[in-house]
């Protein structure tokens, strides 16, 4: 019998991060669903189970050092390693024009969708290093790519741009490491966050994601990817 590779998604208790937690579970890896509010994480998690999915809860709240050091602990101490981190947690609460934006919303925004993954994967990280295999995947946005910079949502746009050169960074240290770290933009995808006019339902919108979280040896790393194509930073 082979052990599961144990996967992370944060932010999990709805949208993508719930998507992601059935199709990785589907695959039969051993999910740790986390969420910030712990009651919506756990009513998720139950759900999955329910669906016969191997899927376990635990809180995380990826703005604080404690919680996501507790994480690490509880992983170390039940698997002793980490294969899989898809850092999904993201806030959009912007204004329209950057010249109205009060430099607060930038930093909440900074703080949940760069700082939050930077510091989930610092406490993380020791659990892929020592067994040499680890899939990173941000689920990072059209809306920061640099080559196409056009019109509002200024904090969301900064924040995932900031993202995206947080995954080159990560790529470039991990270099001759079989720890891979991927950004990528799901599309515009119908949850909460998407809006009900989005086209792709959560199963579309977690396909690239899910293909990252699972990439074979030897496979791409450092790079942005859209329907499993990269795609211009
Ligand atoms: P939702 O708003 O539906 O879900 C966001 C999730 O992030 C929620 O579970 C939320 O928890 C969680 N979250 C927010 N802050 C924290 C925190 N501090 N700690 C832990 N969890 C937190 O959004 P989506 O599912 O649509 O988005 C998921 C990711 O995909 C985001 O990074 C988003 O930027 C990205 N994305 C989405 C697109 C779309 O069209 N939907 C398009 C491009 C990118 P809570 O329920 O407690 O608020």
């Amino acid at each position: 019998m082979t052990t599961p590779k144990i996967a992370v998604v944060t932010g999990a208790n709805r949208g993508l991060g719930f998507e992601i937690s059935r199709q990785l579970a589907k695959k039969g890896y051993q999910v740790i669903l986390t969420s910030r509010d712990e009651a919506k994480g756990k009513a998720a998690a139950e759900k999955l189970q329910s669906e016969g999915l191997d899927v376990i809860y635990y809180h995380l709240d990826v703005t604080s050092d404690e919680s996501s050091q507790k994480l690490a602990e509880f992983i170390n101490q039940q698997f002793e390693r980490l294969d899989v981190l898809v850092n999904n947690a993201g806030i959009y609460i912007d204004c329209n024009s950057v010249f109205d934006t009060p430099i607060d919303t930038l930093q909440e925004t900074m703080e949940t969708n760069v700082y939050g993954v930077l510091r989930v994967t610092q406490a993380l990280i020791p659990l892929m290093k020592k067994q040499n295999y680890g899939r990173i995947v941000n689920v990072s946005s059209g809306a920061g790519q640099l080559s196409d910079m056009q019109g509002g949502l200024p904090g969301y746009r900064i924040s995932k741009a900031a993202l995206n050169a947080l995954t080159r960074i990560f790529a470039s240290e991990l270099q001759g490491t079989n720890i891979l770290a991927n950004s990528v933009c799901p599309g515009w995808v119908k949850t909460d966050m998407g809006g009900s006019n989005a086209p792709l339902t959560p199963e579309q919108g977690v396909d690239t994601i899910v293909w990252l979280a699972t990439l074979v040896y030897d496979s791409p790393t450092g790079k942005f990817f859209r329907n499993r194509k990269p795609i211009a930073w």
